[in-house]
This record gives structure tokens, sequence and C-alpha cells, in this order.
């Protein structure tokens, strides 16, 4: 077994992380990292649990540190990151440096020349770009990041159709309230209501998804040449983000041959890797958040509405924001991390 950390524990996604790794097979969990404010208490006291399960008992009495190098067993290897990006950025460097391979959840550094942005059934070869990391930066340890959540629901469903010729995408999201984590957005604001503005999230999606299906070529990413556009709205649903995806392409396959591309896009042979990737729904109004998020232990995305346009094809996607759009993936990459001998 690996001995892992998760590095703000006690969040949205750290709890996420805690249901994900507790009965993994290849992960044991050995530390727990909050704010200066949590640190001396047993999890159980640091963290209000709200994940739909009970916390397990493996956890409750774990001391939360604070989320330093010091702080962090020696035989601890991999530290899963769901910090804020501001804090992130300040300590997954030093955490890297010293040592500890980093799967971050995390936005800060995504876009870096020489952090590997993954999505391992779509670019596991990117994880090579650690290489690089390590002869720039002197490092023993590792940074690689996961993309943000909405990103991730859509690229998988780009890279299926990139065989057609992708040349440009525009998309508009409905995002779930739980995307904004546990006190994002307030009740008065939401229900009954529609955000239509995400800070940042337009861009991330603009420029992750051409970096995730980007070519690697042993010293440094090429971004891919499409062109993306996107709106983002938030939307009174608790998990999982819907999107209208419009792809143009060079070519012009019918509604049956992007829907055998996106069906037979590769799985990956991971504990966490769903199989289908891409579950394709021919029936009309499908999918939907409340009743399609959790396929595939919610790491699947699902995909429905596809016709044809004059430029190309329209289609519906949707992922489990928390789940595939953040602590599942960086679970999945540290698998990835751990098959590819970086442990
Ligand atoms: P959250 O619920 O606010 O949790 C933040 C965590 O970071 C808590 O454990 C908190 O510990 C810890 N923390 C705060 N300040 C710290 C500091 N100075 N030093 C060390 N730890 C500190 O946030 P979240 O929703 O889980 O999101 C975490 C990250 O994932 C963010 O970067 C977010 O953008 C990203 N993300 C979230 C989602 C989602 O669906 N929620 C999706 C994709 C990406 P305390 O309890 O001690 O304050």
């Amino acid at each position: 077994m690996v001995r892992v950390g998760i590095l703000g524990a006690t969040g949205a996604v750290g709890q996420r992380l805690i249901q994900l790794l507790e009965p993994h097979p290849d992960f044991e969990i050995a530390a727990l990292t909050a704010s200066p404010a949590s640190a001396g208490k047993p999890y159980r006291e640091a963290a209000k649990w709200r994940a739909d399960s009970p916390i397990p008992s493996s956890v409750t009495d774990i001391e939360v540190t604070e989320t330093t190098p010091e702080a962090i067993p020696d035989d601890v290897s991999l530290l899963f990151s769901s910090l804020p990006s501001s804090v992130g950025a300040e300590v997954e460097p030093p955490l890297a440096e010293a040592g500890y391979v980093v799967s971050s959840n995390s936005s800060n550094a995504r876009m870096a020349d020489d952090v590997p942005l993954v999505i391992p059934e779509v670019n596991a070869d990117h994880v090579g770009l650690l290489e690089v990391q390590r002869d720039e930066r002197g490092w023993d340890g590792a940074l690689l990041k996961n993309p943000n959540c909405s990103t991730i629901t859509m690229v998988p469903t780009l890279a299926a159709l990139d065989g057609f010729g992708l040349e440009r995408v525009h998309v508009a999201t409905l995002q779930a309230v739980s995307g904004a984590g546990y006190s994002g957005v307030t009740s008065m604001e939401i229900i009954d209501n529609v955000l239509p503005h995400i800070g940042g999230e337009a861009e991330k999606m603009e420029t992750e998804s051409l970096k995730l299906l980007g070519e690697f070529d042993g010293a440094e990413v090429s971004p891919h040449d499409a062109e993306v556009s996107a709106t983002t709205n938030r939307v009174p649903t608790l998990d999982g983000h819907l999107e209208n995806v419009w792809a143009d392409l060079a070519e012009s396959p019918s509604v049956e041959e992007v829907q055998a591309a996106l069906e037979a896009f590769p799985n990956l042979a991971l504990p966490s890797s769903p199989d289908p990737l891409i579950h394709v729904f021919e029936e009309p109004g499908r999918p939907q958040p409340r009743l399609d998020r959790m396929l595939g232990d919610g790491m699947a995305v699902s995909v429905g509405g596809v016709r044809e346009t004059p430029d190309g094809v329209q289609y519906d996607c949707l992922a489990h924001n928390t789940l595939r759009g953040a602590a599942g993936a960086s679970v999945l990459n540290g698998e990835l991390l751990l098959d590819e001998g970086y442990l």
C-alpha cells in the first residue's frame, strides 16, 4: 500500500477524497492537513463532515496537521491537494521540492509549461513532462494537476471527436452549486435563480482544454490549434455539471458515426477509470444531472442529444463535478502516477 496524505482534508473536496481513498486498493490514508485553525485537532472535530456517507472510523482520530513539509510524515509519498488555489500556490512547490509527489486539484500552476495537466484517459503521456519539471526545478518530488471540473466534463468528448478534425468549440455550462464549495453561493442567491457568471471559469475552459488536447513531444506541450469559446452559468442543482457543446469539425460525420466514436473512446485499466468512459444516450432528454451523474460511480461522462449542425455536431454532456471533476480526478491521476512508476 502507498501511504498518502490529503491537503485541505476538511473541505468539500477533501471529504470526497476521504470517501474515495478510504476503501482504495492501493492507497492508505496516513496524513490529513488543513489550515492552522484546524491543526492539532482530531479529524472528527476539525471537519464539519457533510459527505453523503458516514465519516470512516479509520480517519476520525487522525490528528490534522498544518500543511507544511515538516508536518507530514516522511513515509508518505503521495499527497492529494484540495487547497484553495492561493494556498496551493504557496505550499505545493515546497512540498514537491521536499520529495512529495503532489496530485493537485487546485487551479494554481495548471497552465505552467512544466506542470502536466492530465485526464488519464485523454493525455496520460503528458505525465512525462514531470521529467522536464524535475530537471528544471531540481525537485525530488513532483507536481501534477487535474483540470477544472467544467473542463473535465467536456474534454473527453472533444478528444473522442478529434479524429473528425476538431476546429472550433462553443460551450455553455449549467454548473451545480457544489462546484462553488459548501459556502460558495448562498441559498438567497441561487434558489429560484440562475447566475450567468462564474468568475474565471470560462477562461479556464478555453485554455485548459487546449493544453489537455495538445501534443507532448518529450520536452513541451503544444496546445491544440482549435478555438474554444465558453460561457458559464451556476444553476440550482446540487451535483453534476451539464454542458451544451457545439463542435465544428473538418469532416461531416453522421450522428451514428459521432455516437460510435464517443462510445468507442477507450478507458484505462486503472481502478477509478469507468467502463465505458463515455456513456451515450440515444433517447431525447438525457443526460440529466439528478438521473445520470452517478454513472460509472460518478466517474463517467455522459452524452446525449447528438445532432448534426451545418459546421459539425451539437450535443449535451454531463459529469459529476466533485467526483470526475475534482476528487475522483485527483485519485485517478494518483493511480496513473503509481502505474507509471513515479511513486
Ligand atoms: P473548501 O471546502 O473551502 O476547503 C478548503 C480546504 O483548504 C479546507 O480543508 C481548509 O481547511 C483548507 N485551507 C484553507 N486555508 C488554508 C491554509 N491557509 N493552509 C492550509 N489549508 C487551508 O474548498 P473545496 O470546495 O473543497 O475546494 C478545494 C479546491 O478544489 C479549490 O481550489 C477549488 O477551487 C477546487 N475545486 C473544487 C471543486 C468543487 O466541486 N468543490 C471542483 C473543482 C475544483 P480549514 O477547514 O482548516 O479551513
